[in-house]
């Protein structure tokens, strides 16, 4: 409702192909809540108590962690525009609990995420909360966009988006590119407040569409 979108690709019988390629690193760029599918199959998580230890390569930072039988290195922030999931001492000791899962429905690539954090204890991320609004959030089943999207006007910023509602869409984006094997649904995590606060912001910034 509102929202225009503008398919700028050029569809072929089977191939729609355009610049845009899927984001498929964890978290992407804008934050870890744009467009990250979960693993229909995930693999068991494992539990790893470590210090973070961060390394810079080709412009990311991963975050290094180890124990007696394991040892991951994870995307963890993209300087300036993403910090990670949460803020992490060097010097501290943390539970991590990672999974291996496919970063993106349908792509052969599998990554390490870490999907809850604890501190003494006390849990300081978890991939099931929203991070706007503590809220527990449900996983939903959602299509899968291709094609060039592009939000129309009088929609929210990126930046509005991640502080106040990163996870509201019920639709994922899987870039321009998409083929007869290419997935139809994804699952995502939605937030039932992420969805309120925007109808409240369009409410406040009716568009002049
Ligand atoms: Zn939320």
């Amino acid at each position: 409702m509102g929202m225009r979108i503008l398919m700028l690709c050029v569809v072929l019988t089977q191939i729609v192909a355009c610049d845009v390629e899927p984001d498929i690193r964890p978290g992407a760029r804008y934050g870890r809540s744009h467009g990250v599918a979960l693993d229909e199959d995930p693999s068991p998580p494992v539990v790893v108590e470590s210090s973070a230890r961060f390394e810079s390569r080709d412009d990311w930072v991963y975050l290094v962690i180890a124990d007696t039988e394991h040892r991951y290195e994870i995307m963890w922030a993209f300087p300036p525009d993403y910090g990670g999931l949460v803020k992490l001492k060097p010097s501290g000791i943390y539970t991590f609990t990672v999974e291996e899962r496919l970063v993106f429905p349908g792509i052969d690539y599998r990554v390490q995420e870490v999907i809850k954090v604890e501190s003494n204890g006390r849990v300081i991320y978890d991939r099931e909360v929203c991070e706007v609004h503590q809220t527990r959030m449900e996983k939903k089943r959602v299509p899968v966009w291709y094609g060039y999207i592009v939000d129309g006007p009088g929609e929210p910023s990126r930046q509005e988006e991640l502080k106040s509602f990163p996870h509201r869409r019920e639709y994922l984006l899987g870039g321009c590119v998409s083929g007869p094997e290419s997935p139809q649904t994804a699952l995502l995590y939605m937030c039932d407040d992420c969805k309120a606060a925007y109808d409240a912001w369009k409410l406040a910034h009716p568009s002049a569409e």
